[in-house]
């Protein structure tokens, strides 16, 4: 019997996925294969229905259903539970399903291999919706603090810090803030979690206030080099592109529904190697 798993979402854009859990399956000699799914919202209860069968490993769920899909399945991690979305998850031996959060660790694991550390250092993250939520709690997780979240839209920059760190480790600012611009000089890495440089030819925030130690990480990867990551390269800063945390986070979720670890060479290679990698979609 083939194993089986499911990327839910829509639209389903991107196959990136699909080509990296499928090249990790066949490298491991394991007889599963990993869909993509565009589902309507009056789908998502029965897609979950179906994935407690007993062929199914997991799923992997993305926007607009990575909030809903928590009200359809038996658990949820607290990581997941306190950044307010799952992105994938698993089918226990009794078919219940439980959903965890991957985007954190995997954005840490991709900040660890630039050999940047963060602990008690600031940091700053642009964006403030599903993906900065998990960037900021894998920051609090490490360490970090301050945590400086930077919006276009400050209401949600205010939520997202009141609901991740009651404490005030996190500041919310408007994107121009003079308190933004002095903690990009002592951050030790500035963030991009907003939809810029994909959606647009924009460049998400300037570098030119950044020490020359910070890591520049954008959690773009479509297209892999953004404006922001040529004016980091251009200015000799360290820079990691989204691709690397899609690899990192992919790997975990892997060794959760198989077992098996250390996946993320295969697939990086297998993303590396894919024609349709860089192809950019409205
Ligand atoms: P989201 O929930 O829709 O949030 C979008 C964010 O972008 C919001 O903060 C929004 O600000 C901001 N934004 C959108 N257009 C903007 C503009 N023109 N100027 C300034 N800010 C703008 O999206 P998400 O799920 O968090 O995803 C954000 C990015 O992370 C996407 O590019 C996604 O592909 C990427 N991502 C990558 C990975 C990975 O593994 N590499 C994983 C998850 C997500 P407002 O609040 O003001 O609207």
């Amino acid at each position: 019997m083939t194993s089986r798993i499911a990327l839910i979402g829509n639209p389903l854009r991107r196959r990136h996925s699909a080509v990296m859990h499928n090249a990790a399956f066949a490298a491991n000699g394991i007889d599963a294969t990993f869909e993509l799914r565009s589902i309507e919202a009056d789908e998502v209860g029965p897609f979950f229905g179906e994935a407690r069968g007993p062929d199914w490993l997991g799923f992997g769920v993305t926007a607009p259903y990575k909030q809903v899909a928590m009200e359809h399945i038996d658990e949820v991690e607290p990581g997941a539970r306190a950044i307010g979305a799952i992105n994938n998850g698993v089918r226990r031996d009794d078919g219940s399903l439980l959903g965890f959060n991957t985007d954190a660790p995997g954005f840490m694991a991709a900040v660890d291999g630039v050999g940047v550390s963060v602990a008690q250092r600031p940091a700053v993250v642009f964006g403030a919706g599903g993906a900065a939520r998990a960037v900021v709690w894998a920051l609090l997780d490490a360490g970090a603090g301050p945590v400086h979240v930077a919006n276009r839209t400050l209401d949600r920059a205010s939520r997202l810090a009141a609901d991740l760190s009651p404490d005030g480790s996190v500041v919310p600012s408007t994107t121009d803030s003079p308190a933004l611009l002095r903690a990009m000089a002592s951050a030790a890495l500035a963030v991009n979690a907003t939809t810029v440089g994909m959606t647009s030819d924009d460049i998400a925030f300037d570098v030119a206030p950044l020490a020359e130690d910070a890591l520049v990480f954008d959690l773009v990867y479509v297209p892999p080099e953004t404006p922001l990551v040529r004016a980091a390269k251009a200015r000799g800063l360290r820079v990691s592109n989204g691709l690397e945390m899609l690899v990192r986070q992919g790997e975990i979720a892997f060794e959760r529904w198989t077992g098996i670890s250390s996946t993320a060479d295969t697939m990086r290679a297998a993303l590396m190697s894919w024609d349709g990698g860089s192809e950019v979609e409205a």
